[in-house]
C-alpha cells in the first residue's frame, strides 16, 4: 500500500520529532503541515532535520511566520510571545531562509495541504462543525489536510449533506473516506488531547484511508532543555499533560 507520513506542530521538539520519524518508518512521501518552530527548544535542529528529509512538502504555519517577523507577535499570547523572541534571536540564517521559502498552501495527488483552514491558511483554526461546514467551499480538491489546533479530527460530509460529520479518530483505526473531507493529524510536538504522546498520520492514497498514530518520546528531555534555555516553564508542563 502506498502510504504517506502526514504531520503537523513539531513546535522545535526534536526528539518528538525524531519518535515519529523512527515509527512512521519508510513512506512514500512526508507532508508537514507548518509550525516547526515556537514553543520548544531545539528551533535549529528541527528546521536542519526537516530539510534534510527527501520527498518532502512542508507548508508555513503560523509560529513559523512570526518567527520571521512577518507577523505581529502582539498577536499571540504571553508565553507563546516569550519563546518566539527567543526563536527570533536563535534562528541561524540558514533556517530562516529554509522557513521563508515555505508555502502557505499546496495541491498534491488531490489534496489540498494548509496549516490553518484553505479559507485562511496560517490563522484560521478549525475547531469546529460550522467553521469546517464554512471551509468546505474554499478547496477543490476532495481532501483537505490541516494543521494548527494540535487536535486530531475528521470532518467528512457523508450523503451529500453539507454538514460535515465529525469524529475523533481512534489511535491504529483505518478510516476509509468515502466523501469530502477535512483532517487534522494532531501535532508532533504539543498534543493538546491530553494524551502526552507524539501524533501524527498515515494517508493512504489509493484507498483513500486514513490511520491515526501515537508514539511516546522522551519528555524530560525536552523539559530539561526547555529549563536550561529559561523558557517559560509552562511549555514544559503541558508536554507531560498533554494541553
Ligand atoms: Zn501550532
Amino acid at each position: 500500500m502506498r502510504r504517506i507520513l502526514v504531520l503537523s506542530d513539531i513546535h522545535a521538539n526534536l526528539p518528538a520529532l525524531e519518535a515519529v520519524l523512527n515509527a512512521a518508518g519508510e513512506c512514500e512521501a512526508i507532508w508537514c503541515l507548518g509550525d516547526v518552530v515556537g514553543y520548544g527548544p531545539y528551533p535549529n535542529e528541527c528546521v536542519e532535520r526537516v530539510h534534510q528529509l527527501s520527498n518532502l512538502v512542508c507548508l508555513l504555519g503560523n509560529h513559523d511566520a512570526a518567527a520571521l517577523g512577518l507577523l505581529n507577535l502582539e498577536a499571540f499570547n504571553t508565553e507563546a510571545r516569550l519563546s518566539l523572541e527567543w526563536t527570533q534571536t536563535h534562528l541561524t540564517e540558514s533556517s530562516r531562509k529554509y522557513l521563508s521559502l515555505l508555502p502557505e498552501k499546496v495541491v498534491i495527488e488531490q489534496v489540498t495541504l494548509v496549516h490553518g483552514s484553505p479559507r485562511s491558511p496560517v490563522w484560521e483554526y478549525i475547531l469546529d462543525r460550522s467553521t469546517a461546514r464554512a471551509n468546505f467551499p474554499f478547496f477543490d480538491t476532495p481532501l483537505c489536510f490541516t494543521g494548527h489546533s494540535h487536535l486530531a479530527t475528521v470532518y467528512q460530509l457523508v450523503n451529500g449533506t453539507p454538514d460535515p460529520h465529525w469524529t475523533v479518530p481512534q489511535e491504529n483505526e483505518l478510516i476509509t473516506l468515502t466523501g469530502r473531507a477535512i483532517l487534522n493529524p494532531g501535532s508532533v510536538g504539543q498534543p493538546r488531547d491530553h494524551d502526552p504522546r507524539a501524533c501524527f498520520a498515515f494517508y493512504y492514497p489509493d484507498e483513500s484511508a486514513w490511520e491515526l498514530r501515537r508514539v511516546e518520546y522522551d519528555i524530560s528531555a525536552v523539559q530539561e532543555r526547555i529549563q536550561q534555555e529559561q523558557l517559560p516553564k509552562r511549555h514544559a508542563q503541558r508536554l507531560s499533560q498533554g494541553w
